[in-house]
C-alpha cells in the first residue's frame, strides 16, 4: 500500500459489531470476562482499547514498523523511551533539541542516575569520542528546532549499529511523510502526535514505532507499567486527523516553499532557514533523506535588533503568534523570548539563535493570503 492509502486504511476495520465505518471511541474502563481470563482480548482500558488499538496500527503502518505504543503525550513517549535503561547508562543525544526533551532529560532522569552528552551532529564521528562500555542510546532530533538543521540519520545509524547502540529519531518535525528514519536503519521513532500527525491543534499524544519485537514488549510493559496512556476520544481525533496527513504535508511544503522564496530575495531579510533551499548548509543530506521539506521556516532579519523582529511577530493577522506547530492554521513565533528563553543568552547566539530570528509554522492556507500577511508585518 501507498503512503495516500495506509494513511485512510491500515489498522482500521468496520466495527464488526455495527458496520460503522469509523473506528467508534470505545469509552469504556473495563471489559465484561465470561469466565476469569476468558475474554476477548481486551480487560482493562490501561492495558488495551480498541479505538487506542486501531490508531496504533494505523501509526505503525505509516513509519513502515511492525510496532507501535501510543502515549498521553509526546514526552510520555519519550518517557517510556528513557525507562528502558538503568543508572549508569549514558545517552548521547542532539544539542540542537526540543526543550522538553532536554529538561525531562536533565531535570528527571539524570537525577536516576542515567548520564546525558549533547554534542553537534553536523559529521556523525562527533559521536565517537563520547562513546564507552555505558554507551546505550543515540538520540536525533532532525530537522532540528529552530535552526532547522539536519543530521544524516542513515550515516549515524549506521555508527550507533557498529557499537551495538540503539538509534532513536525524534521525527515530529517531518512527519512520517517527508521521512522515515526505520528504513534509514534507526530502532525506534518518537512522534509528538500534537503536531503534523494529528495536524489540527486539538489534542496531544505521542507514539514510539519500531520493528525490535524485544524493545517493543519492553514498550508494551512500560505502556501499562506506568500507565501514561491516551484516552480513547483522544485517539479517535489522531485517527480522523491522520486521514489527511499526506494532503496537508503536500501543502505545508508547498507553502513553505513559496515562502522561503518571498523571504528570501526580501531586502530586510538577513537569512532564510529552510532545508528545501539549495542554500541551507544541509540541504544535499535533507534531499538524500526526506520526501519534500515541509512548512517549518526560520529567518533573521537584518540588524540585530529584537524590536524589529517583536514588531513583525505584532503585525502579522493571519500567522497567530503561539507555541506549537504543525497545524493547519500557520503560527509564528520568536524562540529568544518564547521557547528558548531559559537557554542563556550568549549560549544562544552560540548555536545562532539570534535576537532576530522568528520562526514560521507554514500552514495550509493559500500563500499569496500569508505572503501578504508577511509582507505588510515586515514592511512595518
Ligand atoms: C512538541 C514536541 C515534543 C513534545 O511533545 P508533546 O506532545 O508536547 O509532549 C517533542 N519533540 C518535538 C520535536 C516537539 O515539537
Amino acid at each position: 500500500m501507498k503512503f495516500g492509502t495506509k494513511v485512510i486504511h491500515a489498522g482500521v476495520e468496520p466495527d464488526p459489531s455495527t458496520g460503522a465505518i469509523m473506528t467508534p471511541i470505545f469509552q469504556t474502563s473495563t471489559y465484561v470476562q465470561e469466565a476469569p481470563g476468558v475474554h476477548k482480548g481486551y480487560e482493562y482500558a490501561r492495558t488495551q482499547n480498541p479505538t487506542r488499538d486501531a490508531l496504533q496500527k494505523n501509526l505503525a503502518a505509516l513509519e513502515n514498523a511492525q510496532f507501535c505504543y501510543c502515549y498521553a503525550t509526546g514526552l510520555a513517549a519519550t518517557d517510556a523511551i528513557l525507562k528502558l535503561f538503568s543508572p549508569g547508562d549514558e545517552i548521547i543525544a542532539t544539542n540542537d533539541m526540543y526543550g522538553g526533551t532536554y529538561r525531562l532529560f536533565m531535570r528527571i532522569y539524570a537525577k536516576f542516575g542515567l548520564k546525558f552528552h549533547f554534542i553537534n551532529m553536523d559529521s556523525p564521528e562527533n559521536i565517537l569520542p563520547y562513546i564507552n562500555k555505558n554507551t546505550k542510546m543515540i538520540w536525533i532530533e532532525t530537522p532540528t528546532n529552530p535552526m532547522l538543521n539536519i543530521i544524516d540519520i542513515q550515516a549515524v545509524s549506521a555508527l550507533a549499529k557498529q557499537h551495538n547502540l540503539i538509534t532513536v529519531v525524534d521525527n515530529t518535525f517531518a512527519s512520517p511523510y517527508l521521512q522515515n528514519p526505520l528504513d534509514l536503519g534507526a530502532t525506534m521513532v518518537m512522534h509528538s502526535l500534537t503536531k503534523y500527525i494529528s495536524g489540527h491543534s486539538d489534542v496531544v499524544m505521542g507514539a514510539v514505532m519500531t520493528n525490535d519485537a524485544q524493545l517493543a514488549e519492553q514498550l508494551k510493559f512500560i505502556q501499562n507499567a506506568s500507565g501514561a496512556t491516551p484516552g480513547p476520544q483522544d485517539c479517535f481525533l489522531v485517527l480522523r486527523g491522520v486521514k489527511t496527513l499526506h494532503l496537508r504535508m503536500e501543502r505545508h511544503s508547498y507553502n513553505g516553499r513559496k515562502i522561503a522564496e518571498f523571504l528570501t530575495q526580501h531586502p530586510k531579510v538577513e537569512h532564510v532557514y529552510w532545508c528545501g533551499l539549495p542554500t541551507h548548509k544541509n540541504h544535499e543530506i535533507a534531499k538524500k533523506q526526506m520526501r519534500d521539506f515541509g512548512g517549518m521556516i526560520s529567518f533573521t532579519l537584518k540588524g540585530d535588533k529584537m524590536e524589529d523582529a517583536l514588531k513583525v511577530l505584532k503585525n502579522t493577522h493571519l500567522f497567530s503568534l503561539a507555541e506549537s506547530l504543525g497545524g493547519v492554521e500557520s503560527l509564528i513565533g520568536h524562540p529568544a523570548t518564547m521557547t528558548h528563553a531559559s537557554i542563556p543568552r550568549e549560549q544562544r547566539i552560540a548555536n545562532g539563535l539570534k535576537d532576530t530570528l522568528i520562526r514560521l509554522s507554514v500552514g495550509i492556507e493559500d500563500v499569496s493570503d500569508l505572503i501578504e500577511d508577511l509582507a505588510q508585518a515586515i514592511e512595518k
